[in-house]
């Protein structure tokens, strides 16, 4: 039986959805925003785990070409105190294949591969029970219908107000990212304090990470606890303001260490919002959600990792269940609904100790989760 399927979104979980679904001779409309694949930047490197992220993977039968393009060496972390005394330099055996990393555009283009995206289509409402099923709504005032409407449309879902009332709430942690371009040949004091994979140099309440992505860039993250309004007065396109705050806010920090701000181009500001810890809702036919949508979480490494699986495990369970639509979506959600409330409890204890006060806490929980 054919069901007309849209899933709202092309990240990581729409894209896995479809993927599957696909694999499974079944096609879905995949209806996305951004008016061009490359509309945007596409973020920083991901970790794709085990038995999360690849296990979606080889769902959509792409494992073997994630393991040609994804860089194990990237796996690697090193920890520094403010000071820029080096206090872990852990690096993977070369067979260690737990958590590789990929450029987030590789991961795309992988998952899309004979895929269609409708480019430049703006959800702004998903209504259900209408006679012939779920209505939705664009920005351009055109309006198509469809058995199923998967939302996988991120952390300000348009998708979610179809099934819960439910909005993110700010964690009082923010983010400002920056990043520095052609890091072996410009900066390469910088590449080496930041190695082959990730460095961490943690104070009180606050962060800072730079990661090694490919083609020699390197990502940075400033992360500290902030009112939400910590940036009002200050215009992110002006690069020298931020820079000098953020200067200013990790002052007594080693040199080296601020160099990755002092270096960095442009500077992007993401407060850290997330829904509650066991968001659910209460099922509604013909709409269901998946990835930061559903469980929008702090961003420790498993986000994109759980929208994958979630997009792999729905397709398959709407594969295996043909005639019962609704009974698959019922099955999938719980399933998802108890993984996602493990993986935000730990991840919103994690935030919590990597913003501790005493950043000993911090060092302790990389000891605890690193492979020894
Ligand atoms: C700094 C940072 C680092 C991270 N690192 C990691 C990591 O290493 N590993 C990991 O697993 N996770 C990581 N995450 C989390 C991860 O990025 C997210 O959990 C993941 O992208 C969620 O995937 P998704 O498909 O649910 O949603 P998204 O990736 O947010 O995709 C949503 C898609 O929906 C589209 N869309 C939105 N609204 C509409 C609309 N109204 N109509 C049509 N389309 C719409 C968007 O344009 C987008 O393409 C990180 C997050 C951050 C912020």
């Amino acid at each position: 039986m054919r069901h007309r399927i849209a899933v709202v979104g092309s990240g990581p979980g729409g894209l896995a959805f479809a993927r599957v679904m696909h694999r499974h001779d079944h096609p879905v409309t995949i209806l996305e925003r951004d008016p061009a694949p490359d509309a945007r930047p596409p973020g920083g490197m991901l970790d794709l785990h085990q038995g999360l992220g690849q296990l979606a993977l080889e769902k959509a039968g792409l494992l073997g070409e994630f393991e040609a393009l994804s860089r194990p060496e990237a796996q690697a972390m090193r920890i520094l105190d403010p000071d820029g005394t080096v206090l872990r330099d852990w690096r993977p055996r070369p067979q260690d294949r737990a958590n590789p990393e990929i450029d987030r555009g590789q991961l795309r283009d992988l998952l899309l591969g004979p895929l269609g995206v409708r480019w430049g289509r703006d959800v702004t409402r998903v209504v259900p029970g209408a006679r012939d099923g779920v209505l939705v709504h664009f920005a351009d005032g055109r309006q198509e219908t469809y058995d199923l409407v998967v939302g996988a449309d991120g952390a300000w879902s348009r998708t979610r107000p179809a099934v819960s009332p439910v909005t993110p709430h700010y964690t009082g942690v923010t983010t400002v990212e920056t990043s520095l371009d052609d890091v072996d040949t410009r900066h390469p004091h910088l590449a080496r304090l930041v190695g082959d994979g990730s460095m961490a140099v943690y104070g009180a309440h606050r962060k800072l990470v730079a990661q090694r992505n490919s083609g020699g860039h390197v990502k940075v993250y400033a992360q500290f606890r902030a009112p939400l309004d910590w940036h009002t007065n200050l215009d992110p396109a002006d690069a020298e303001a931020v820079r000098s705050s953020l200067l200013d806010l990790y002052d007594g920090w080693a040199d080296p260490v601020l160099d990755l701000v002092r270096q960095g181009t442009t500077f992007v500001h993401r407060p850290l919002h997330v829904l509650p810890v066991s968001h659910t809702w209460t099922h509604v036919a013909g709409v269901t959600l998946l990835g930061d949508a559903a469980h929008l979480m702090p961003p420790l490494g498993a986000g994109a990792n759980l929208a994958m699986l979630d997009g792999a495990e729905l397709a398959e369970a709407i594969a295996a269940a043909p005639g019962d639509l609704d009974g698959a979506i019922r099955a999938f959600e719980e399933q998802m609904w108890a993984r996602a409330g493990k993986w935000a409890k730990i991840t919103t204890a994690g935030l919590e100790r990597l913003m501790s006060p005493d950043p000993a806490e911090a060092i302790a929980l990389f000891d605890e989760v690193q492979p020894s």
